[in-house]
Order: structure tokens, then C-alpha cells, then sequence
């Protein structure tokens, strides 16, 4: 099922709404951003890292964390009345405009 960006961050409002305090005060939603970045973390370094999970442990899944964090990004952005897709458009012309030149190519 395919979602704009404008979806996920209506869908996400809709639920949140639903709670007498429908998101966490902005510093907050950047330190639970920030521990979603560190499962990330965990388990790139448990697939790809030096790190090796404890016996007791369970890999988790990368794309449910990835997931996690790109939950907290939403709930920032609504919270800040930020609309992603305009955002993600400017952070694209950059990409073409900006850093064109930046990388090497394909030959
Ligand atoms: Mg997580």
C-alpha cells in the first residue's frame, strides 16, 4: 500500500487526536526520536557491526525501527505544522541543484 507523505503525517494526526494530549511536548519527541535512532543503531551494529546480541536478545527487525523513527519525524512535523512533502521538495532541489556536482558518477 502506497502512502504519500501527506497520508502518513494526516494518518498519524487522525490517531494522535484521539488523546487528550495528542503529542509530546517538542523536546521530548526529540529525545524519543533520538532513542529510535539508537535502536537503529543497535541493530546495524548487530548485523553489520562488532557489536554480537546477547544470548537473552532477539535481532529486531531494521525496518520496523527505521519505521519507529520515521514515526517520531511525523509526529514532529505535525506538531510544528510542517509539511514533509514541501520539506522533502526542497531537500530534492538541493540534491539536483545544489550537490549535482558533488559526487562521481556511474561511467
Ligand atoms: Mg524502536
Amino acid at each position: 500500500m502506497e502512502k504519500t507523505l501527506e497520508e502518513i503525517q494526516k494518518e498519524t494526526d487522525v490517531w494522535a487526536s484521539q488523546f487528550e494530549r495528542p503529542y509530546f511536548s517538542p523536546l521530548s519527541m526529540v529525545a524519543a526520536m533520538t532513542e529510535e535512532c539508537g535502536e537503529v543503531a543497535r541493530v546495524m551494529n548487530h548485523l553489520y557491526g562488532d557489536k554480537k546480541l546477547k544470548q537473552s536478545e532477539e535481532l529486531k527487525d531494521l525496518g520496523d525501527e527505521l519505521a519507529d523513527l520515521l514515526f517520531c519525524i511525523v509526529c514532529i512535523s505535525n506538531d510544528s505544522k510542517i509539511s514533509l512533502e514541501e520539506a522533502w521538495e526542497r531537500k530534492v532541489e538541493k540534491l539536483y541543484g545544489r550537490d549535482n556536482e558533488r559526487f562521481q558518477r556511474k561511467m
